[in-house]
């Protein structure tokens, strides 16, 4: 049994095709996913898979490179958060490779999702692109440890997974571990102990070897744990009970 810890199906590369996403996850032995929110105008979208299906899990927040769109408050993330199906705050954080100029803004709708995910209780989920020393500064400065949560999709240094499983993150890892070109990643993954470890897939984007290129989709997560397994001389199956162990623990999703 496996888990996707993060994905967007209601992306339109998939969104047209649910019924056949979920199938195929259940052929994969894929058997829960989390579908992560990236703006408050597609809140609703998310919301309504997991209503949907009562294996998919939502979370609600804004994404770092999402502009124009409306601005997420405190209290309208605590709001949309408390929706049974909301297991997380997020995706948030930093993006310094694809937003130049001053910044600010992207740190201020960062911190308001801290404290709207301390206000709830709920973990957060961290995308970190080009900002390590930011991300940890900020969720140092804020007291984001109380909360912990997920660095998604993670492509930094060991050191800096380091400092974010000692602030109580976990560490995700996305088909990006698969890539050929990869060699430094697969060295941090096999540093990261089991039992702070999650796989992803990010999809509709980032499809692991042998999809590389495709769309990418929750089934596929199966690959990032074959990855997960090879570097780390352990059998599927445990990174399988470890991953989705971690999965449950984290997020503490209600039963439908
Ligand atoms: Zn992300
Ligand atoms: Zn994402």
């Amino acid at each position: 049994m496996l888990v996707d810890s993060h994905c967007h199906i209601n992306f339109p590369e998939l969104a047209g095709d649910l019924e056949g996403v979920v199938s195929r996850m259940r052929d994969a032995d894929v058997t829960h996913a989390l579908c992560v929110s990236v703006s408050l105008e597609t809140c609703p979208e998310v919301l309504a898979i997991a209503e949907r299906f009562p294996n998919i899990y939502a979370s609600v927040g804004v994404h770092p490179n999402e502009r124009g769109g409306a601005e997420p408050t405190v209290d309208g993330l605590v709001k949309l958060a408390a929706h049974p199906r909301v297991v997380a705050i997020g995706e948030t954080g930093l993006d310094y490779y694809r937003e130049g100029g001053d910044l600010e803004w992207q740190r201020d709708r960062f911190r308001t999702h801290i404290r709207a995910a301390q206000r709830c209780s709920k973990p957060l989920i961290i995308h970190c692109r080009q900002a390590p020393e930011d991300t940890l500064a900020i969720l140092k400065a804020e007291g984001a440890e109380e909360i912990g949560g997920v660095m998604h999709c993670f492509t930094e240094t060991l050191p800096v997974a380091q400092q974010a499983m000692a602030m109580n993150f976990h560490i995700s890892f996305s088909g990006i571990v698969t890539f050929s070109n990869a060699r430094a990643l697969r060295e941090v993954a096999r540093d990261v102990p089991l039992e702070r470890l999650l796989i992803e897939t990010d999809s509709p984007y980032l499809a692991p070897t042998p999809y590389r290129g495709k769309t990418n989709e929750p089934a596929y997560v199966r690959w990032v744990a074959e990855q997960i397994s090879e570097i780390k001389h352990v059998g599927l199956a445990e990174v399988a009970k470890a991953t989705s162990g971690n999965f449950f623990s984290l997020f503490k999703p209600e039963a439908p």
